[in-house]
């Protein structure tokens, strides 16, 4: 077989739906967020510009906060964590960070993984394989980390029409009793930034006895008083079984967890495979991450300063009727409906206007929903938001995109 020519017959296939991926080489500058330098394929600098995509949702990424934590982990401890963390690569930034995460959701004990994909990953995936006869209920948006760790685990799965207790609540009446049932959900759903009704949900679960998993990746160290999420700002984390989050979005790092009862914990920690058998994180990974979820939860500065800009992103889009999905969040998803002048207008901003929002086309998104999925964050200034609402303005008009009306 010709291995080489079957690669890329498969590539030319995705290419030819427009599906193929290419990354914008982009420089963060700590300092100066979010200003990046644009590089081109042969690395050749292209002049800076403004990022309005990034998941560093607060700038913690570049905070001397985090960066001074993670230098003297450097100095102190080295680069890397050395091993696995059973065999010599825990080191108290790991167990000091899991301790914080134990406390930052109110719950027994934290376990950290490499990043949020494998913390649903190996969590899920361990539980619905070791759980007895287990069901997993899995909300139809989730993350493609808890589809995969659902799938793995090769347990029965039932899938709930998004963000709807009642169709979770017929689902769960039709499994005998006996099962172990295991619900999985998100908080914050990415790309519409809509928001689960987690009570109602949790009221389902308590009914029906299952175990309930919530994915906060996208709200963790964003909401609630102490950044726990929206299940600390509802009032709701002793009522949720497994909280999950990332070190990699708003805390602005990398890493992953779970965090739930000291029986759980030490169960995934025992029997995962993607927890046991993977170097741990580098210690200055671990107190970089535990320096931000520790300053978060005494600092609402920075998610004051986040929604206020982003409500204001969103009051200069409708003075001009630059039509964007409504959702009680952070997310602002800009439609624009069509794959082409999606990839167009994110093209344009980038090479003309010094903007870079990535365009969200399927198969991340249902064809004829495809956005630009504008993240404001607290750093961009009065002047950034000017030049980007100037700059769409003037694209939707070239491209004659509809508008809302007003
Ligand atoms: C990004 C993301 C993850 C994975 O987290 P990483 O730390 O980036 O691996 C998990 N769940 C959701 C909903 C995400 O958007």
């Amino acid at each position: 077989m010709n291995y080489d020519a079957f690669f890329n017959d498969s590539l030319d296939d995705l290419r030819s739906q427009g599906n193929y991926r290419v990354f914008a080489n982009l420089e963060r500058k700590a300092g100066q967020f979010p200003r990046a330098t644009f590089r081109d394929g042969e690395g050749e600098e292209q002049g800076e510009v403004t990022v309005w995509c990034s998941n560093d949702y607060l700038g913690m990424g570049q905070n001397p906060i985090v960066l001074d934590a993670m230098c003297d982990a450097v100095q102190s401890c080295g680069a890397g964590a050395g091993g696995t963390r059973n065999i010599s690569g825990t080191n108290r930034h790991h167990v000091e960070l899991e301790q914080e995460l134990a406390d930052l959701h109110g719950k027994e004990d934290a376990l950290l993984f490499t990043s949020g994909y494998v913390s649903n990953w190996a969590a899920l995936g361990t539980l619905a394989a070791r759980l007895p006869n287990c069901v997993v209920l899995s909300d139809s948006l989730n993350h493609a980390s808890m589809i995969e760790g659902i799938r793995h685990s090769r347990a029965d799965k039932m899938l709930w029409k998004h963000n709807d207790p009642e169709d979770l609540d017929q689902k769960l009446s039709q499994i005998e009793p006996g099962r172990a049932k295991l619900v999985a959900f998100e908080s914050v759903y990415s790309m519409d930034g809509d928001i689960a009704p987690i009570a109602e949900i949790l009221d389902v679960c308590e009914k029906h006895g299952a175990l309930s998993y919530i994915d906060e990746v996208h709200a963790v160290g964003l909401y609630g008083p102490r950044g726990g999420g929206i299940a600390e700002r509802e009032g709701l984390m002793d009522r949720i079984d497994v909280i999950e989050g990332t070190l990699g979005k708003a805390y602005g790092v990398m890493g992953g967890y779970i965090s739930a009862s000291t029986a759980l914990c030490d169960f995934v920690r025992s029997f995962a495979s993607g927890f046991i058998f993977s170097t741990a994180l580098p210690p200055a990974v671990a107190a970089g991450a535990c320096a931000s979820v520790r300053h978060l939860k005494r600092s609402e500065m920075e998610r004051a300063r986040h929604q206020e800009r982003v409500n204001t992103v969103r009051r200069r889009l409708d003075a001009l009727g630059i039509p964007h999905q409504p959702n009680p969040s952070h997310i602002i998803p800009v439609m624009v409906g069509d794959a082409v002048k999606c990839k167009m207008i994110s093209d344009v901003l980038l090479e003309q206007c010094g903007v870079y929002i990535q365009p969200i086309n399927y198969p991340t998104v249902p064809v004829g929903t495809e956005r630009l999925r504008i993240t404001p964050g607290p750093l961009h200034t009065d002047a950034d938001i000017d030049h980007l609402v100037n700059s769409l303005n003037a694209l939707w008009s070239q491209c004659a995109l509809a508008r809302a009306v007003a």
